[in-house]
């Protein structure tokens, strides 16, 4: 199927990062067709802190808000559809899975990332409800309780000790993994607790945790647990495309948003380590404005080259 679209600039991914972008680019009269498949990393929160203007509300009522704003502007659409593909090119050659095929002088990458879950039963259930992975987003809700911390590596149990700044009672979960003695001294000076045995499930009621149950057949009351978990690239695209990854899994981008491959931008969580709404907001904005000054840069550069 072959679609006749085309636009100065594609996005792929319509969530806090890709709309951000487009709203930079429609302002600056440029077209500009967002395509989003609604899957974004903190789809199963109820809400969504630490956003000026919107503290508190759900990420969809935040979502839906930015693409009212954003289709304000005559120059955007916004499509709910997966892109499966982008070819290198002049214009460039956008496909969806849907076997259309779409035109741009330009694309962004606004994918975000996809957290990698531990296999435990209940884990999935209970992430972004009771599992957080963010203390700045979610900790001041979850003040004067109990609060435990999943992890054993050396960032855990700092990030386990940093929950003292909210609540007075930490446990430390390391699901089977040792303690090394020096860090056990340092947890046990914040009165942190320490369970190291390996965990068999978590009890949970649509989401909302109530034990953790161990392999020797204890238990232990718990509301809420923060993780850290590693994550991946949400989609395969950009790698396909030929853009670079870092070490961390991010795609490697340049000081104004350019991936390794010509006329491809990412912004937001796929590309930034630091992940929040408002930092994947200001990244889009920077995004949508180097791409809009890298076009008038290619128009000029076709000026100059017409004798
Ligand atoms: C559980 C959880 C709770 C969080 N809570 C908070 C909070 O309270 N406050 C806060 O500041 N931050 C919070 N965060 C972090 C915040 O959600 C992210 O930093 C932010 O969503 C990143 O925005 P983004 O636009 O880069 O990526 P995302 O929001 O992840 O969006 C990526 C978008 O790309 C789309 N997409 C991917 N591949 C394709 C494709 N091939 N075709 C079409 N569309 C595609 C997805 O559907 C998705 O809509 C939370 C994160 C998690 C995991």
């Amino acid at each position: 199927m072959v679609n006749n679209l085309s636009a100065d600039v594609i996005i792929i991914g319509g969530s806090f990062a890709g709309l951000s972008a487009a709203l930079a680019l429609a302002r600056s009269g440029r077209s500009v067709a967002v395509f989003d498949n609604d899957d974004a990393c903190n789809k199963s929160s109820e809400k969504a802190y630490n956003i000026l203007t919107n503290d508190g509300l759900s990420p969809q009522e935040i979502k839906s808000k930015a693409i009212k704003n954003v289709m304000n502007y005559k120059s955007a659409s916004f499509y709910t559809k997966t892109v499966s593909r982008i070819a290198e090119g002049d214009p460039l050659s956008i496909e969806t899975v849907d076997g259309a095929t779409y035109s741009s002088k330009a694309a962004l990458l606004c994918t975000g990332m996809a957290d990698i879950i531990p296999d435990i039963p209940g884990f999935a259930d209970c992430w972004g409800k009771s599992i957080i992975h963010c203390p700045y987003c979610h900790a001041y809700e979850r003040q004067a309780r109990h609060v435990s911390m999943f992890g054993h590596t050396e960032e855990d149990i700092v990030l386990a000790g940093l929950l003292k700044t909210w609540n007075k009672d930490v446990t430390l979960l390391t699901n089977g993994h040792p303690v090394l003695a020096e860090q056990h001294e340092l947890l046990q000076k914040q009165q942190i607790t320490i369970k190291t045995q390996s965990i068999s499930a978590l009890c949970h009621n649509d989401g909302q945790l109530r034990a953790v149950a161990f392999d020797d057949g204890t238990s232990f009351e718990v509301k809420d647990i923060f993780v850290n978990p590693a994550a991946v690239q949400r989609s395969s695209i950009g790698e396909s495309a030929g853009c670079e990854l870092l070490e961390n899994q991010l795609i490697k981008i340049d000081d104004f948003h350019r991936t390794t491959v010509t006329g491809v931008y990412a912004a937001g969580d796929c590309c930034t380590s630091f992940r929040t709404i408002s930092i994947a907001i200001a990244s889009g904005t920077k995004a949508g404005i180097f791409i809009h000054q890298d076009l008038h840069k290619m128009h000029l550069k076709k000026l100059l080259s017409r004798k």
